[in-house]
């Protein structure tokens, strides 16, 4: 049967429209807290390449934690399973910026979502690109017809400045021999990349590959290998929104991930991608309206991974 997305999506808006818009713009890094609290977007892309969206769904976005997936494809697509040696596939169960599972585990983030995990996926590109941010935009403007990537050097400016914890969990990590380069260094390719911009539409368009098999709808060529597909999306599933994972797979029933600029990107295998965005979060960091939409929206649609 043949869905109606066009309604299901404007139906998912009218009743968040309805619903208290409450929770809090994430401020530790003070340029994320000039974003207007009220915003909404959400784009769906389906796996044919028909694309929907409502509210802000093109207005950029600071994609802030989503980069962790692009990174993450991009370090197993060049070193497979040796990543595994430098991190773990748990979800951890604490908080994305937490440093307590670190001590007792030797410097081996639980998994390449939360901060930790994602500083040592940074440092191998690091160690193998030099300058891995030019290949980052390369590997995101290659999921959406070779369309130019911008990065919020605001952004990425007012996070390097406030990056106390972020460089508490590399040099905690180092001190174990889990990472190489220069600390300084890391921090301000990891801002940059957390700083990079895209629309919800972008977003839905840029994640369709994990739920297309791998292939990229525009040219439909393999832009992700068979196996990166299958572990990108299961990490999604399992570590994507932090210590929420569990409620998000729970509540929603896809592979996700989140970030701290307000979007969640989700996917439903060999159907669509969906990006939704509010900036208002949630005490685990996860946009509040964002999980609720991504609920509805399921829940209309009858069906999710389950
Ligand atoms: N740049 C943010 C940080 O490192 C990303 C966190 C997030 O989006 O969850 O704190």
């Amino acid at each position: 049967m043949k869905v109606d997305y066009r309604s299901l999506l404007e139906e998912v808006y009218e009743e968040v429209r309805q619903d208290a818009n409450e929770g809090k713009v994430a401020d530790y890094i003070p340029e994320l807290a000039c974003v207007g609290p009220n915003h909404f977007g959400m784009a769906l892309m389906t796996a044919s390449g028909e694309e929907f969206g409502v509210g802000d769904y093109e207005h950029k976005i600071s994609i802030q934690s989503i980069s962790k997936v692009f990174t993450l494809a991009m370090a197993y697509e060049l070193f497979g399973n040796d990543i595994w040696k430098r991190m773990d596939v748990e979800p951890s169960g604490n908080s994305f910026n937490s440093l307590v599972q670190l001590e007792t585990e030797k410097g081996i983030p639980r998994n390449p979502f939360i901060n930790a995990g994602a500083l040592v996926v940074t440092d191998m590109l690091v160690s193998h690109f030099g300058d891995p941010i030019t290949f980052l935009l390369d590997f995101i403007s290659n999921t959406l017809d070779n369309r130019p990537i911008n990065i919020n050097l605001d952004v990425a400016n007012s996070e390097i400045k406030h990056s106390d914890r972020n460089k508490a969990l590399a040099y905690f990590m180092k001190s174990f021999g889990n990472i190489n380069n220069d600390i300084e260094r890391l921090i301000e390719v990891y801002s940059h990349q957390c700083a990079i911009e895209l629309s919800c539409a972008e977003l839905a368009a840029s994640f369709l590959a994990l739920a297309n098999q791998g292939y990229s709808i525009h040219s439909q060529k393999r832009i992700l290998s068979k196996s990166a597909t299958k572990r990108v999306n299961a990490l999604m599933q399992t570590c994507g929104c932090y210590d929420e994972a569990g409620e998000f797979a729970f509540e929603i029933g896809l592979p996700g991930k989140s970030g701290v600029g307000g979007g969640i990107v989700a996917i439903l295998p060999n159907q669509f991608s969906v990006a939704v965005w509010s900036p208002r979060l949630n005490p685990k960091g996860n946009s509040a309206r964002g999980m609720k939409a991504l609920e509805i929206l399921t829940t209309k649609l009858g069906h999710s991974l389950y």
